[in-house]
């Protein structure tokens, strides 16, 4: 296993001139899935080798970057920075056209893991959170009918998305007013690891899904990254605020009123899905007792 910051990779990232340490940032107080006042100190910096921390709430266990960018200092990363940023870390150019590649086998992947919960007649509309090029809502228009809609923030990638003929809004869910409407199934994938307010985008997915309706998303497993790479540092990064595990996404699941029916894991393992349906909230849902002690020793155990 090669230590993910080797040389020719810092010098890619270096070449980028991002001045991470001029950004604007902000404490995370408050935990969003606890309400915890209370961090620990996990890492000093991230894979690309840039000084964001990440903390652990000693409440609830999440994992967060702390402090983070301000949402105007993320806008700003998200327009310039990112692509290129991830494209550095891998030696390879990603963008909105190249990841639609990628985008498409992960689309068939989701409609299986789905197919089993689609009524014909039933499902018939799909809205996309961080829908980004819009590959995922056109493949599940072919694949069972349903008429699709993006909400995702990035410009480009929105673009990308209405040439392919979605209904595409550039925006962010938990400020989008969509007067009214409903969705029978709503996705969430590959995005919950980048939102600034986890509660507050869970909530309102949970406001839109009509009833009858299933909600699908996946996290990043940051247990299985950090253990696959024998790192922590390697399974932190400034476009993740959250690092998710399963314990963790199930508690803002059950406190955002989602039961999951279906969880699956990826073949190469390091993502998570779960596939939910609509039930009462439970505010005062929780990781298991003492997940937060043991995760922490967890990680620590991983800095020999
Ligand atoms: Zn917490």
């Amino acid at each position: 296993m090669t230590h993910p910051r080797t040389p020719e990779r810092a010098a890619r990232i270096a070449a980028l001139r991002f001045d991470y340490p001029a950004q604007e940032t902000e404490p995370v107080l408050r935990c969003n899935l606890c309400g915890g006042v209370r961090w620990t100190p996990l890492t000093r910096r991230d894979r690309y080798g840039f000084p964001a921390p990440t903390t652990l709430c000693e409440g609830c266990g999440l994992a967060v970057l702390n402090p983070r960018m301000t949402a105007a200092a993320y806008a700003r990363f998200y327009a310039s920075v990112y692509r290129p940023l991830v494209s550095a870390y891998h030696g390879r150019r990603i963008d909105a056209r190249t990841i639609q590649a990628e985008q498409w086998s992960y689309a068939e992947k989701m409609a299986r893991l789905l197919e089993p919960f689609v009524s014909e007649g039933l499902h018939r509309t799909f809205l996309d959170v961080g829908g980004s090029t819009g590959v995922v809502a056109a493949h599940f228009a072919r694949r069972f009918g349903w008429r699709g809609t993006v909400i995702d923030p990035a410009p480009d990638e929105v673009a990308e998305a209405r040439a392919l003929g979605i209904e595409s809004v550039e925006g962010f869910v938990e400020t989008w007013n969509p007067g009214g409407r409903t969705f029978d199934v709503i996705g969430l994938f590959q995005t919950i690891d980048h939102l600034l307010d986890v509660r507050a985008t869970l909530d309102k997915i949970h406001a839109i899904l009509a009833p009858g309706g299933w909600f699908v998303m996946d996290i990043v497993d940051f247990r299985f990254v950090a253990h696959h790479n024998r790192s922590v540092e390697a399974a932190t990064k400034i476009d993740h605020p959250y690092a998710f595990v399963e314990e963790t996404a199930e508690a803002y699941l059950a406190r955002a009123g989602f039961e999951p029916v279906r969880k699956a894991r990826s073949a190469d393992g390091h993502l998570v899905a779960y596939v939910c349906r609509p039930v009462a909230p439970r505010p005062d849902a929780m990781t298991p007792p003492g997940f937060a002690a043991s995760f922490r020793r967890e990680m620590e155990s991983l800095f020999l």
